[in-house]
């Protein structure tokens, strides 16, 4: 079982990606990578395609849980890796190939030596980047078997040097939803918009006022405008019906919580005024990332012990991790972990996970999962 092993075992999933949901190869070739390791346990089907493993010691002590993503993204890679992806329009862009890899590497190190007490899960969630994933996970009734009493999770950081550390006390990453709010009125001749309901005004006065609305807060709230239509292309026809989609986020849940509902409701009263039906879809919708003080010093404790440089974030970051519900439900620490100053960001077409991570990602992991072992 060598480095290379794994990273091999990376490209095999990078050049087989699947999206949010439909990840059942990627979970077959996990199954089959953790059948030669012989978990005391494992759990199929969790919420989906997820996987569970779980290491026992031989003494009672606390269940540790480390979580990786299965999902790749709808994305064509334009990257040139001799193991560029074989699926069109589909790809790892986000670094999960290499995060199931070092979760992977984790499970080889527990199967050579066993934790001394307590119990380690391995995690593979489905679903990732659309927010889905982990509500399945905390909703399967197999997960009462692996609740954990702390939780990890790592995600690789472009714009961050290689292998440097990326933590945060508090907060890490923002909460965030997506919302569609639908408006329904009534369709007239374009000559007479006077006899139908025509929703561009609604619409228009909810452009203006909805983004405004996180100006009320004390700290970071955000929405973001990022879909709008109004009736078709029939130049005959006054429009009537029309919607409009934003993402709205924030640092603090109950904060998010309250954005959600003043959007809601001011939308309701400019329909009411315009007459018109409302309807809202809430999509994507990821919890707020929260580190617990004693989770991060167990990991923080380790990070130092390996010398690894670690760089405290000023401010939580503002994009969202399925990871946040998690934190929401049991102690959880995510961390970030450098994937090189001149990475493409995540999600660019040509970005790539870096094989060199995948050593330092297992033996902090393995650091974690044995510093409440032994
Ligand atoms: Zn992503
Ligand atoms: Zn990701």
């Amino acid at each position: 079982m060598t480095g290379e092993y794994l990273t091999n075992f990376r490209h095999e999933l990078h050049q087989n990606p699947e999206v949010a949901g439909e990840e059942k190869e990627t979970s077959s070739k996990i199954l089959a990578f953790f059948s030669e390791l012989n978990p005391d346990n494992m759990i199929e089907n969790l919420g989906g395609h997820g996987l569970a493993f779980i290491f026992k010691g031989k003494k009672p002590g606390p269940r540790i849980l480390f979580r990786a993503e299965l999902d790749a993204l709808p994305i064509i890679e334009l990257g040139q890796p001799s193991y560029k992806s074989k699926v069109e329009g589909k790809a790892h862009l986000c670094g999960h190939d290499g995060h199931m890899t070092i979760i992977c590497g984790l499970g080889q190190k527990l199967a050579l030596q066993r934790p001394e007490s307590g119990e380690v899960v391995l995690l593979f969630q489905p679903a990732e980047e659309t927010g889905e994933g982990a509500r399945r996970i905390l909703d399967d009734p197999n997960f009462a078997q692996i609740k954990p009493d702390f939780a990890f999770a790592l995600h690789n950081l472009p714009g961050f040097p290689l292998h440097q550390i990326i933590t945060r006390k508090g907060t890490f990453a923002a909460g965030s939803t997506g919302l569609t709010i639908s408006l329904t009125g009534k369709t007239s001749h374009a000559a007479h918009p006077d006899a139908g309901i025509n929703p561009a005004q609604a619409i228009a006065q909810l452009i203006q006022t909805l983004p405004k609305l996180p100006e009320k807060f004390q700290s970071f709230a955000l929405v973001t405008i990022i879909h709008v239509e109004i009736g078709s292309l029939a130049f005959g026809t006054s429009a009537g019906k029309g919607s409009l989609s934003l993402t709205v986020r924030s640092f603090d849940q109950a904060d998010l919580d309250s954005l959600i509902e003043m959007i809601t409701s001011e939308a309701k009263r400019i329909a009411s005024d315009e007459k018109l039906g409302i309807e809202f879809k809430f999509l994507e919708s990821f919890a707020v990332s929260k580190n617990n003080p004693d989770a991060a010093q167990i990991a923080e404790e380790v990070m130092k012990e390996q010398n690894l440089a670690i760089s405290e974030s000023p401010k939580p970051f503002r994009w969202s991790e399925d990871f946040g519900l998690f934190s929401q439900s049991c102690p959880s620490y995510l961390f970030g972990l450098g994937a090189g100053e001149n990475c493409p960001q995540l999600h660019e077409p040509t970005y790539d996970f870096p094989d060199e991570l995948i050593e330092t990602g297992v033996r902090i992991f393995e650091g974690i999962a044995r510093s409440q072992h032994e």
